[in-house]
């Protein structure tokens, strides 16, 4: 299976991820996991992403589409992935869909987007706490995820590959809405 997962910052979008990716035994594609490597090993690419991570801005689309691109290539991807943090542009959402198409790969399956109440989120990254975590800059970043987002949320809801997941209450609680989407298409592949 093939899916992508979108959600705001400060919506447990990452553990959920996780545990759907070892749900599905797909390979988990975090393109800031990825990027965050890269910059732990100084590699061309790190010192490039680095420039834009540090100032909080995103890396350009043809750099992350180029990480994609190397990364579904490897034969853990050939059964489906998660693309998780990716697509966040609709230059990078068309561009996956091309990449898919060159590649010989499946199409997507399912756009997951886990929604959670603004309040609810401030609350929660507040709580949280890290240095980066102050009002101002969560309401900016909150502000540049729905601008940027909301594109991609009406390409995928286009085409009828759209979602939208309550992402309140417990972890376990999510999962489970989560699967009462993901099931029926598993069902309907080993039947
Ligand atoms: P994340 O862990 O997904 O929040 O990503 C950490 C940082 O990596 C982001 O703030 C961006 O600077 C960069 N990044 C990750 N994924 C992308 C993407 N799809 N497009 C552009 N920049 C990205």
């Amino acid at each position: 299976m093939r899916i992508v997962f979108i959600g705001p910052p400060g919506a447990g979008k990452g553990t959920q991820a996780v545990r759907l990716a070892e749900y599905l035994e797909v390979p988990h594609l975090s393109t800031g996991e990825i990027l965050r490597e890269a910059q732990a090993q100084r590699t061309a690419l790190g010192d490039i992403a680095s420039q834009y991570i540090n100032d909080g801005r995103l890396v350009p689309d043809e750099i992350i589409v180029r990480v994609v691109a190397q990364r579904i290539e490897q034969p853990d991807c050939d059964q489906g992935c998660l693309f998780d943090g990716f697509p966040r542009t609709l230059p990078q959402a068309e561009s996956l869909d091309a990449l898919l198409a060159a590649q010989q790969q499946q199409p997507l399956d399912l756009v997951l987007n886990l929604t959670v109440d603004e309040e609810e989120l401030i609350r929660r990254l507040v709580q949280r706490g890290r240095v980066d975590d102050h009002l101002a800059a969560i309401q900016e970043r909150l502000a540049e995820f729905r601008s940027l987002t909301q594109p991609v949320l009406e390409y995928y809801q286009s085409r009828g590959l759209l979602h939208n997941i309550e992402g309140s209450g417990t972890p376990d609680a999510v999962a489970g809405r989560i699967r009462t989407i993901v099931d029926p298409i598993l069902q309907s592949r080993s039947s």
